[in-house]
């Protein structure tokens, strides 16, 4: 078990890698990250902070439950939802504003196996969710890492108010996926906004946003090609459910 000090450096490790400017995941402000820790709290990074700057002193540590709980709100103002934000502070001395985006993060860490999650909006990623072509573009799996790293499919929100109406959409396509897959999904992707990233570790967070970034510029350069050719859903199949792909996985530290 990691102690919550480890917990916020091993996050402050993944949002700087994220955040380097040559990898086109965010510029200035852009994105937010979170983790878990052990006694049903979680780190989020605060507002007007920047990843690829980002301190221990620009997260702020709030209770789960009761920022989960704010989803099922029928409605709620900009202001109650701040004051909601605020109370659910763990040292309520601290200074800072939560993320907007903190609802979100509370279902994804509530709600899917993550303990981990990093969103961004990679210009390769966000040039196919600004798309027409987006829905028929994500139908299909491309290339065996892809599945092996991001899981057998992504989970996709369309376009939705961020804020507390985002939360909710992402945690219907949470329990969608649950739904047909028996698992948790690796990527969620938002239609117009970016990509979600859950992992077990800063590792896989950091490798779930890697290959899909690829997985999008192979998508991009296959359209130049007269369009993708998917893997039939029994490759797809295979290769999430083979042993040497999950031993790969293990290796890889993917969970
Ligand atoms: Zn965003």
């Amino acid at each position: 078990m990691a102690d919550a000090q480890q917990t916020l450096q091993a996050l402050v490790e993944m949002s700087n890698e994220l955040g380097r400017p040559e990898r086109d995941l965010v510029i200035l402000g852009e994105g937010n990250t979170s983790a878990l820790c052990d006694d049903g709290s979680f780190y989020v990074k605060a507002s007007g902070t920047e990843l690829r700057t980002i301190d221990a002193d620009g997260f702020v540590r709030v209770w789960v439950a009761p920022v989960a709980a704010l989803a099922d709100q029928a409605s709620l103002s900009d202001d109650d939802l701040k004051a909601a934000l605020e109370a659910a502070k763990v040292d309520a001395t601290n200074k800072r504003r939560p993320s907007v985006e903190t609802v979100l993060h509370a279902l994804a860490l509530s709600e899917t196996s993550a303990k981990f999650v990093g969103h961004t909006h990679p210009v390769a990623v966000n040039a196919l969710m600004c798309s027409v072509a987006v829905t028929d573009a994500i139908s299909g799996r491309l290339f065996p890492d892809e599945i092996v790293v991001c899981g057998p499919a992504p989970a996709y929100v369309p376009y939705t108010d961020p804020g507390l109406p985002l939360a909710r959409a992402v945690r219907d396509a949470f329990h969608r996926f649950q739904d047909e897959w028996g698992m948790s999904p690796k990527v969620v992707l938002m239609q117009n906004h970016g990509l979600i990233a859950l992992g077990s570790s800063p590792r896989e967070v950091n490798s779930i946003s890697e290959m899909y970034v690829k997985t999008c510029r192979i998508l991009a350069g296959s359209y130049a090609f007269g369009g993708p050719h998917f893997l039939t859903d029994e490759a797809v199949q295979r290769i999430h459910t083979r042993p040497d792909e999950l031993y790969r996985r293990t290796q890889l530290k993917l969970g």
